[in-house]
């Protein structure tokens, strides 16, 4: 595997694998890689000739200095992952190889971008997308592939995909969940143990609220409620947002659709994680 920190190496890599007629396929991540990323990787392997991962703790995306600088990193053991997983490029530059001196070009995907994530994280979609721009310019894949986990993210990146009119196609793959129920991420290192545990009660909310959705319950406050008693029996989780809403413009419900997205944000001290479970009817 080669790691490649230059934007114009790896562009170079990239387009000489596509004017070979091969199949790029391209997995974005910020590292600290875990089996949810290995999924996305294998995903994409299958259906490419050469897989390229990149490492990017991104800092447009981060609403707080502080939450940038405790976002966890590990690129020697990244890197090991990734080579038994035999991907062929790993592209990991540093922010000021991502955004020069002055830049002032962003990308921004309107209205979407503004609403739960977006509101609770001012200007986090406009970092994302534009660095997904970026990534998507330099490495030019056929296929790339995002976790449902972060289904808002997943979302926008279709629409911008949509709009731009670029040519990759984009996978969203399910969410990956420890033995425990709670979903993979690269910030669950960060939870004390006691967090960790209290963390068990969100995939424990989404399930009330599945199991509402199946005895019967239509109504959003019946299913939200399901939701929220679950959450409000562990104190050591402060909810940020629960919200009952459609799957393509991300507004609020208030009775179940033939697919309606169930999403959660909650606090557990100062690390904050995000979940959500598709509820078909
Ligand atoms: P991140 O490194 O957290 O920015 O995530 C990189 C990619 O992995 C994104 O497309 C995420 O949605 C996806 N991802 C993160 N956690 C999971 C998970 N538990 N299951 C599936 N995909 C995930």
């Amino acid at each position: 595997m080669d790691i490649v920190r230059r934007a114009r190496a790896m562009r170079d890599a990239c387009s000489a694998a596509r004017a070979a007629g091969k199949i790029v396929g391209f997995v974005p991540t910020m590292g600290a890689l875990h089996e949810g990323h290995v999924a996305l990787v294998r995903r994409v392997k299958a259906q490419a000739d050469l897989t390229a991962v990149s490492i990017f703790v991104n800092p447009t995306q981060f609403n707080s200095n502080e939450d940038f600088t405790r976002y966890p990193r590990d690129l020697s053991s990244d890197a090991d992952l990734l080579v038994r997983e035999g991907v062929d490029l790993l592209f990991a530059p540093e922010p000021d190889e991502m955004y020069p001196p002055h830049a002032a070009t962003f990308v921004e995907v309107a209205g979407l971008s503004d609403k739960l994530e977006g509101k609770s994280r001012p200007g986090h979609f406009r970092g994302v997308a534009t660095v997904v721009t970026k990534l998507f310019e330099i490495v030019t894949p056929h296929v790339a592939a995002f976790g449902q986990k972060d289904a808002q993210q997943a979302l926008i990146v279709k629409t911008l995909v949509r709009d731009l009119m670029l040519n990759v196609e984009v996978l969203v793959l399910p969410t990956k969940r420890e033995a425990d129920g709670v979903a993979m991420s690269s910030r669950n290192v960060l939870l004390g143990v006691e967090e960790r545990r209290a963390a068990r009660a969100i995939p424990r909310a989404l399930e009330a609220a599945a199991a509402a959705a199946e005895a019967g319950e239509r109504d959003a406050g019946g299913i939200l409620g399901a939701a929220r008693t679950v959450l409000g029996g562990e104190r050591l989780l402060r909810l940020d947002y629960l919200e009952l809403v459609d799957t393509e413009r991300l507004d609020p419900v208030p009775k179940l659709q033939k697919e309606t997205l169930l999403v959660v944000a909650v606090f557990a001290g100062t690390t904050r994680l995000i979940d959500n479970i598709v509820l078909r009817s």
